[in-house]
């Protein structure tokens, strides 16, 4: 396909700009998907924040990782997926052929390359190229905004509450109300748990609750280990998440638990030590981390929210949708820490 097309780069300390890109050409088993969706993740955000100097001597190259769209073009050697296809793309391209690729586990692959880095242009553009193992076709019950979720969020929530074991007789600790910890108030409630919601912002606490939290607590406003415990018979939560990258979340969390209990952490971001390995010798805490979901989950977890119903939910969920020309308000917004999801739309 010939022409330019819109593309997002990063200029340094909270600056974006539009840049003319030409629409790349597929490759070898390669596809070029019109964009539909594409979301804006706090891990886009990091990125947004990091200084001007680190951007100067670089090319500027298109950023996120959380797209939905067409199949527009197809390249030599694909065979699975044709034009008019509506896919998600997962979002570590890979070898998919060594040990951790064939065990779904993309981005562990020693030749991955994440969408939205400088070796590969992500989605926040009219069109982008990607490998055609990397998409996923998306059932006509689902939206590409659903398909954008399940791209980074729905899928790095469901495969860390899979980690869990979460079911209806947990309560479960979301620590961090942000898009990831929304999404897993509505992913763990659908497993049956009942769910407190915590962060320092009445905003996203406010969010929790209409999406499915039973309870939502702000730090700043109650003693926050306390409260979990006197809501759960003294004794802590059965398991929790965490989400926000705080490294006082993180140490309030092992409070919160009780003997026993088990937790996820989620959330980069925490400077320094934040909790101490007596801290959970004692109580016999299962911690573990999670990163990204196995692309072999894609069919579990797509079945797990149309069974659910959780379509509705994303979409109370998505509170900005901006057109990819107004990017830099649209991550103005998504910096506020006050949003609930904000995403790129070209329908
Ligand atoms: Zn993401
Ligand atoms: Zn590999």
């Amino acid at each position: 396909m010939q022409g330019m097309m819109n593309g997002l780069v990063f200029r340094g300390d909270r600056t974006v700009e539009i840049l003319q890109f030409p629409i790349p050409a597929p490759g070898p088993g390669q596809v070029l998907i019109q964009m539909k969706t594409a979301a804006i993740c706090g891990s886009d955000l990091h990125t947004y924040r990091r200084p001007k100097a680190e951007f100067t001597d670089r090319a500027p190259w298109i950023t996120g990782h959380e797209p939905a769209g067409i199949v527009a073009e197809v390249g030599p050697e694909c065979h699975r997926i044709h034009v008019g296809d509506r896919v998600t793309i997962y979002h570590y391209l890979a070898c998919g052929h060594c040990r951790y690729c064939l065990n779904g586990m993309y981005q562990w692959c020693l030749e991955r390359r994440g969408l939205g880095q400088p070796n590969a242009a992500g989605p926040d553009a009219d069109y982008m190229v990607v490998d055609e193992r990397n998409c996923l076709s998306l059932p006509p019950e689902l939206s590409f905004d659903d398909g954008a979720m399940i791209a980074c969020i729905a899928g790095t929530a469901y495969a860390s509450l899979r980690k869990l074991q979460v079911n209806g007789e947990d309560t479960v600790v979301v620590f961090g109300q942000g898009p990831v910890g929304l999404m897993n108030v509505i992913i763990a409630k659908a497993m049956g748990a009942r769910i407190i919601g915590v962060d320092v912002m009445d905003e996203r606490l406010q969010l929790g609750g209409v999406l499915g939290a039973n309870m939502v607590l702000n730090p700043q406003q109650v003693p926050i280990v306390e409260a979990i415990r006197d809501v759960t018979g003294g004794l802590g939560a059965d398991a929790a998440c965490e989400t926000s990258g705080s490294a006082i979340a993180q140490a309030n969390l092992i409070d919160a638990l009780r003997p026993g209990g088990k937790a996820v952490f989620v959330g980069f971001g925490a400077q320094g030590p934040s909790i101490t390995v007596s801290s959970f010798i004692g109580k016999q805490l299962q911690l573990f981390g999670s990163f990204v979901m196995p692309i072999g989950y894609y069919w579990d977890l797509v079945e797990f929210i149309i069974e659910h119903q959780l379509s509705h939910k994303y979409q109370q969920m998505i509170t900005h949708r901006f057109a990819i020309t107004e990017g830099a308000e649209a991550f103005r917004v998504a910096d506020s820490a006050r949003a609930g999801k904000v995403v790129f739309s070209w329908e």
